[in-house]
């Protein structure tokens, strides 16, 4: 089966696994229609399914290529993981300016989703790719930075895949001299506590995430748990291989419903206490869900759905708590949400703007679909747009107001680098043709 990391849609598909640039090169050749270049598969939805036509695992291609160590930068082939780079770079004291919340994502993928991560402050992955090489429907390879072929360029952060395969990236690193992260845990009564906290500490640290109550009704609506935090200067830089604990199958469907949901919120929030803070080693930190081995196994096989909006800062109190409104009296949430800072990306196509980003994860559930139309209008009357990383169902109609003015700059773009639409995916379709 072909399907993302929550599980939903999953699909029959056809997975080719090239091992050099050669292989893509054939398969471009070839008479296959339709082709999608996938990651670690670590979005959640259907941008990295092809149920149509070939979906390319480019795990394989993961070459270091160079790294210049006096200016922190990388050369390296799509499929290197943000592991291998951790692996790598972290005793020689670098590490990744911006990360999403999983270390099995690939360079390409975070490049064609810009992914964004804890320190909202530095912006989204891709201020920090400096260059990248894709390979276009016919088979040619464009390389391109913000001077030779800006408009290819920039269309393919948060392109989705859409624009050809990239090939190659490079990144610049960060310097860092210790693998320690100085985290504070700050326990908020309610929503407006969650904002006023992030607020205060945006000058003063560099990292920052606030953990929702999902189904909390009533005065203490948004309650939730702060994280914020900044690098340690004490080292040394070192990288531990952490044993991981594993969901061996499926749990049955009904293991996340609202009363482990609630449970487990209410525990969470009390063991914090008012306040604390203590040392944490950055992998720890970064990518907290990383240490259970497929963790989505616990929702069942059904999968679940998470929904990820973002706002513009003025208002975006006032949305996200309308928007918390019509989640907790769903009862539909589950475990997962947040809230944080975002700052505005550089692609065309990146979610990533000055605002606020509001995540749930969703149990399926045959009321969902309707609840998320309505999370969608509010969005869009606030201005606001879902990632596209974490989506599985907006309609086309929703997505066109959500995405309109970009839309108006890539859409040229994108038909003159894949015109008969080789490059497609299961969202591609839904977005342009549903
Ligand atoms: C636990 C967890 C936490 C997460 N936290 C965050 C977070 O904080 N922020 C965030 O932004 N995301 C987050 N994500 C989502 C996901 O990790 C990111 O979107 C990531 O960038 C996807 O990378 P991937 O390699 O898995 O790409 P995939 O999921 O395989 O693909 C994603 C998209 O990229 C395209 N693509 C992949 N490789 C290429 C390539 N070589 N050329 C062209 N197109 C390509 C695919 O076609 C698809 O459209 C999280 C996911 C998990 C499981």
């Amino acid at each position: 089966m072909v399907k993302g990391w929550n599980n939903y849609p999953a699909v029959q598909g056809k997975v080719f696994r090239p091992e050099r640039i050669g292989d893509l090169v054939a398969l471009i050749g070839s008479n296959e229609k339709s082709i999608l270049a996938r990651g670690g598969g670590t979005s959640y939805g259907d941008s990295s399914i092809n149920n149509g036509g070939i979906n390319v695992d480019t795990r394989r291609l993961n070459k270091m290529l160079h790294f210049d160590s006096e200016q922190g930068v990388l050369y390296c082939q799509c499929g290197v993981t943000l592991q291998d780079i951790s692996r790598v770079f972290i005793p020689q004291g670098w590490f990744l300016q911006v990360t999403p919340g999983t270390q099995f994502a690939t360079v390409g993928g975070c490049v064609a989703t810009d992914a964004h991560g804890k320190n909202w402050k530095a912006g989204s992955f891709c201020s920090f790719v400096k260059g990248l090489s894709l390979m276009l429907q016919d088979g040619s390879i464009v390389c391109c930075d913000d001077k030779n072929n800006p408009d290819i360029f920039y269309s393919t952060f948060g392109g989705m895949g859409m624009t050809g395969i990239i090939l190659d990236v490079r990144i610049q690193l960060r310097k860092i001299s210790s693998s320690l992260i100085d985290v504070e845990t700050i326990q908020c009564r309610d929503l407006k506590e969650c904002f006023a906290v992030q607020s205060e500490s945006m000058e003063s640290h560099e990292y920052m995430f606030c953990w929702l109550d999902s189904h909390k009704e009533g005065v203490n609506m948004g309650r939730g748990v702060l994280q914020r935090a900044n690098h340690c200067s004490n080292g040394p830089p070192i990288y531990k291989e952490k044993r991981k604990i594993h969901v061996p199958f499926y749990l049955p469907n009904f293991t996340v419903n609202t009363y482990s949901v609630e449970a487990f919120n209410a525990a969470y929030h009390a063991s914090v206490g008012k306040k604390n803070r203590k040392k944490a080693y950055m992998m720890d930190f970064f990518y907290p869900l990383d240490c259970i081995a497929n963790w989505y196994r616990v929702y069942g096989k059904r999968g679940f759905l998470e929904y990820q909006m973002v706002v513009p800062s003025d208002g975006a109190y006032e949305t996200v708590f309308e928007i918390l409104k019509v989640v907790t009296k769903s009862k539909l949430g589950s475990t997962v949400a947040a809230v944080k800072p975002l700052l505005n990306a550089r692609g065309v196509m990146s979610f990533p703007m000055d605002g606020f980003t509001f995540a749930v994860d969703f149990m399926p559930d045959q009321r969902l679909w309707h609840l998320l139309d309505t999370l969608d209008e509010i969005v869009i009357a606030n201005g606001g747009k879902v990632y596209l990383a974490k989506d599985a169902r907006v309609s086309s109609k929703n997505f066109r107001k959500m995405y309109s003015e970009t839309l108006d700059r890539w859409e040229p773009v994108r038909q003159k680098y894949n015109p008969e639409n080789r490059f497609s995916s299961m969202m591609f379709n839904r977005l342009y043709k549903g």
